[in-house]
C-alpha cells in the first residue's frame, strides 16, 4: 500500500535586487618629466625647458556599494526556504533583522555579510512580498520577494479504523504538538551546517513533503515531511552538522531525533526503531543518530524526515540540491 512518488521537484522563481555598483577612482600616472641628458659637446647647449610636472590627480574616493539584498540561495515556494542576505552591510553593524511577511527574524554575521533563513509555511499566499532589513528603526535595504505555488498533490486514504486509535488521544497529540513547538522555537545564533545536506537514509521516497492528504474522508492536511522508505533497522545519518535538541519517545512521531543546526534551523528523524544518540550531543553530517522503524503514527517502516525552520516546516529534499551557505 505504499506508493512510489516522485519527489517534488522545486521550481523556484527569484527576484533579486539588483543595484548597480559604481566603481569609482582613477589611478591615471602621471607622465614623468623628460631631461635632456649632458653631452661632451664642448658648444654649450641651452637647457631645454623641462615641462612643469603635471599634478598627481587626486583619485575619487570609491563610494561604499549599498547594502543589498540579496536571495540567491532561496527556495521562494509553498513549504520552502527564503535566504535572505545582507551583501555590503554598513560598517560597525551589531543587529540586523529581516521583516517579511508581518514577523521580524533575526539575521547573523557570516565573514563579509549578514543572514537569516526563514521557513515559507505551506499555506503562504502566492505573489510579491515586500521585505526589508532593518537595524533598529533604520531601513538598510528593501526587495520584493516573490513565492510561487509548492504544486502540492492531493489524495484520499483509508485506514482501518483501529489505525488512527491514536488520534483520538487528544491531550497526548496537544501534548506533543506543544513540546515540539517549544524545541523548534529555540533560536541558535551560529550555523553549524555548511554546504548541501544529504539524504538521511537510503530508499525510495515514498511519499513528499506537502502531499495533502485526507484519511477516511476527514479533511485534508500537508504531509509535513519526507518519507524514505526502507527496512526496519536501516541505519538513519544526520542530514547535515548540529547539535542534538531532542532524542526521545513521542506520541504520534514515534521515536525522534531532532537536531538543531542553527540559525533557527532544525531537522527531524521520526518513527525511529531506537534512537543512537543523546540530548546535547553535537552530530557531524553523516554521524548514525538511529534506525529506521515503525513507532508512533505509522502503516509500516520509513523515515519520516523532517526540515523546520523557526518552527515552519518545510520541505527538506530542497536542502539536498544546492549549497546551502550564507
Ligand atoms: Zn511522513
Amino acid at each position: 500500500m505504499v506508493s512510489v512518488r516522485p519527489a517534488l521537484l522545486a521550481l523556484c522563481l527569484l527576484t533579486v535586487l539588483a543595484v548597480a555598483v559604481a566603481c569609482g577612482g582613477s589611478d591615471a600616472a602621471a607622465p614623468s618629466p623628460t631631461t635632456v641628458p649632458p653631452t661632451s659637446n664642448a658648444t654649450p647647449q641651452p637647457p631645454t625647458a623641462t615641462p612643469a610636472p603635471t599634478p598627481e590627480p587626486t583619485p575619487a574616493p570609491t563610494p561604499a556599494p549599498p547594502p543589498t539584498l540579496d536571495f540567491s540561495a532561496s527556495q521562494p515556494r509553498q513549504g520552502g526556504f527564503l535566504f535572505a542576505r545582507l551583501l555590503y552591510p554598513p560598517g560597525g553593524l551589531t543587529e540586523a533583522t529581516v521583516e517579511f511577511d508581518g514577523a521580524s527574524y533575526p539575521m547573523l554575521p557570516s565573514a563579509d555579510r549578514w543572514f537569516a533563513v526563514i521557513g515559507l509555511d505551506i499555506y503562504i499566499g502566492v505573489g510579491d512580498y515586500p521585505i526589508t532589513v532593518k537595524s533598529g528603526d533604520a531601513v538598510l535595504a528593501a526587495g520584493t520577494l516573490t513565492v510561487s505555488d509548492g504544486g502540492f498533490q492531493y489524495e484520499s486514504i483509508e485506514l482501518p479504523p483501529s489505525s488512527i486509535d491514536l488520534l483520538s488521544d487528544q491531550n497526548a497529540v496537544a501534548n506533543e504538538r506543544a513540546m515540539l513547538t517549544q524545541v523548534f522555537s529555540r533560536f541558535t545564533p551560529e550555523r553549524y551546517w555548511s554546504g548541501a545536506w544529504i539524504l538521511p537514509a537510503p530508499g525510495p521516497i515514498t511519499n513528499g513533503f506537502g502531499l495533502m492528504r485526507s484519511i477516511n474522508g476527514g479533511p485534508y492536511s500537508p504531509h509535513t515531511g519526507t518519507d524514505i522508505a526502507n527496512e526496519k533497522g536501516t541505519p538513519v545519518a544526520a542530514a547535515a552538522s548540529g547539535v542534538v535538541a531532542l532524542a526521545r519517545p513521542m506520541y504520534l512521531y514515534g521515536n525522534v531525533v531532532i537536531i538543531d543546526h542553527g540559525a533557527g534551523v532544525f531537522s527531524g528523524y521520526n518513527h525511529l526503531d531506537s534512537i543512537a544518540v543523546t540530548e546535547g550531543q553535537a552530530v557531524t553530517i553523516g554521524d548514525l543518530v538511529g534506525f529506521i522503524g515503525e513507532t508512533g503514527f505509522v502503516s509500516g517502516p520509513h523515515l519520516h524526515w523532517e526540515a523546520i525552520i523557526g518552527g515552519v516546516r518545510t520541505d527538506p529534499l530542497l536542502f539536498t540540491q544546492q549549497p546551502v551557505d550564507p
